[in-house]
């Protein structure tokens, strides 16, 4: 298992300053990872994060835990909120982190010692949690894939929608994200 110092260095590297939320986010990913007795999580395959946050916790948790988009480990959740659920998908386990400390390191105080002083138990609310993952959300190869009948483009992993019997990409059967620029 790597040490408290050694993940604050990749996190800050990974992050590109310190700062609480990156403490804080190590300080969560480690605890996490704790409680489901995962010792080597660079190495073992079976554990994904849902983060409710992408703010600068966020990169710590996620060179903590390895967990990253790409290997389809690391799902993001809108929330706004300081919080992370690790669920190891061998066991089912599941714990849920929130941040829940009021006080923060004041201006131009280190956020690393600041925190050094505060318990995890001050910091964190741990709850033991239960999440069914569909099998399409599963790292793996896709299970399927689409064509969006509007425009063209690939669906993978069951996100396409059924709209008045056409098969549509989420942007096409909804009002995606952007507009076209006038040509
Ligand atoms: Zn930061
Ligand atoms: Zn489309």
């Amino acid at each position: 298992m790597r040490s408290f110092e050694e993940d604050l260095q990749s996190a800050i590297a990974y992050h590109g300053h310190v700062c609480s939320g990156v403490v804080l986010g190590v300080r969560m990913a480690r605890l996490g990872l704790k409680k489901l007795g995962i010792e080597e999580p660079h190495c073992y395959r079976d554990l994904i994060v849902y983060l409710e946050v992408d703010r600068c916790l966020s990169d710590a948790v996620q060179t903590v835990s390895g967990c990253t988009l790409g290997k389809r480990r690391l799902k993001l959740l809108d929330y706004g909120k300081l919080a992370a659920t690790f669920v190891d998908i061998s066991t089912n386990k599941a714990v849920r982190l929130a941040v829940v400390a009021e006080d923060l390191p004041q201006e131009g105080e280190d956020p690393v010692a600041f925190w050094q002083g505060v318990a995890d138990e001050d910091i964190f609310k741990v709850e033991n949690v239960l999440l069914e993952i569909r099998p399409e959300d599963l790292p793996g190869k896709p299970l399927r894939r689409v064509v969006c009948s509007s425009c063209g483009e690939a669906v993978l992993d069951g996100r396409e929608l059924i709209k008045n019997g056409e098969t549509l990409c989420f942007s096409c059967a909804n009002t995606p994200y952007y507009r076209m620029m006038p040509k």
